[in-house]
């Protein structure tokens, strides 16, 4: 099997039986997303669940920002990549990305690790609800703030350079008057168990076939992705990673292929379908 008329064992080995998925950030970089942790990118400090619940004055720089960026994060569409996944009849798709994009192509089966940036979740009474409808409320509550803030920068993952988001008003959950939090899992917060739970079934629902763990876009710096892979190489599941640069669980895998996920995942697609 030949990818750019080389030899791909990679491939070869993802070309038949079931296949669970492991998708990071490096999926989304061609809808222009960026990785923040792919090579030679700018450091980043995310706010932290610690931060966030600290009280108001964060919660009040949060949503200022994420206000101001959501029309960016929004606009982003499928790539080639996300077709392809959709494509693979995947017995599971993981993400760790939270921009929705693998349901938005289709692909049936997904588990969104660290949630979803749509989602809305009220921290007193867990009801969730839109960030399409909170945009509404953000505006109806803070009216002229986006004309006024205009020629604030927005990076292409939706957040922004805004220092000064004083008098910025938060809407609280309508049911219980409850903090609002996006509905995704802040660095500092675990993700939900059943969640994990669910992931490691499918994982280990590999054992015996000759199925293989297949990672695409994602460096594995965060325990909650790397554990499925060391699940994988305890059972002796083979493990495939395909990402740009190093990942911390090269060691791991039976395969590892250095290049961008759209063109190898839509070859692959290709040859499974
Ligand atoms: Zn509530």
């Amino acid at each position: 099997m030949t990818l750019l008329g080389q030899q791909d064992p990679a491939l070869e080995r993802c070309a038949a039986g079931p296949l669970v998925l492991l998708t990071g950030a490096g999926l989304s970089t061609d809808s222009g997303i960026p990785d923040y942790r792919g090579p030679g990118a700018p450091a980043r400090t995310p706010m932290t669940y610690q931060e966030f619940v600290s009280g108001p004055a964060a919660q009040q720089r949060y949503w200022a920002r994420s206000h101001l960026g959501w029309s960016r994060m929004k606009r982003a569409e499928p790539n080639a990549g996300h077709r392809a996944v959709a494509a693979l009849g995947a017995e599971l798709v993981i993400t760790q990305n939270v921009d929705g994009l693998h349901e938005a192509a289709g692909t049936p089966r997904t588990v969104a690790l660290h949630g979803r940036i749509a989602d809305i979740v009220c921290l007193a009474c867990r009801r969730t609800t839109s960030r399409a409808g909170l945009q509404q409320r953000l505006e109806d509550a803070n009216p002229g703030w986006a004309a006024t803030h205009a020629d604030v920068a927005v990076r292409p993952d939706g957040d922004v350079d805004l220092e000064d988001t004083h008098g910025f008003v938060v809407p609280a959950c309508e049911d219980c008057g409850g903090v609002l939090k996006p509905d995704v899992v802040f660095f500092g917060e675990n993700v939900p168990k059943p969640r994990v739970e669910c992931c490691y079934a499918a994982v280990e629902a590999l054992v015996g076939s000759d199925g293989c763990l297949l990672v695409a876009g994602s460096s594995l710096t965060v325990m909650s992705g790397l554990r499925f892979v060391r699940r994988a190489a305890q059972l002796g599941i083979p493990v495939v990673i395909v990402n740009r640069g190093p990942t911390r669980g090269d060691d791991l895998a039976a395969h590892k292929v250095d290049t961008g996920t759209s063109e190898w995942l839509s070859a692959l697609a290709e040859v499974r379908c």
